[in-house]
């Protein structure tokens, strides 16, 4: 098992340090990245079910194919994707983790939030 999995922003800001953070945390050599603008309001909110859905066929195969040790969501300082603050990113953080939770329960799954220096902090995100 060499995997891990992030579902992280688009943009290109954060790329770098979340593959880092992500081989760390893990400690496996391979990050499966999917990315979509502000991930994290779209796992949450769920406003976008096409959105949804593209986004759990690629953890789909993360967790099937590739036998994934741990998936993170992600949130980032000066969203374009998902505007708003921090407090905001990591409501819709916390929201993603439990809604990806309840789709993978075999998964550990993590939230992370990009602050404005680009370093990579963990949330603590009770389950429901
Ligand atoms: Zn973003």
């Amino acid at each position: 098992m060499k995997y891990c999995t992030v579902v992280n922003c688009m943009d290109g800001r954060v790329q770098r340090s979340v593959l880092d953070y992500m081989m760390d945390r893990f400690d496996v050599p391979y990050v499966d990245t999917i990315t979509a603008p502000g991930p994290n309001g779209i796992l949450h909110r769920q406003m976008d079910g096409a959105a949804v859905r593209a986004i759990l066929s690629c953890v789909d195969v993360s967790v099937n194919k590739h036998h994934t040790v741990g998936i993170a969501v992600v949130g980032h300082y000066d969203c374009a994707g998902n505007p708003g603050d921090g407090e905001h990113q990591n409501m819709d953080t916390r929201g993603a983790v439990r809604f990806l939770r309840s789709q993978y329960p075999n998964t550990p799954i993590v939230g992370l939030y990009v602050n404005e220096r680009w370093r990579v902090e963990e949330l603590e995100v009770a389950d429901s």
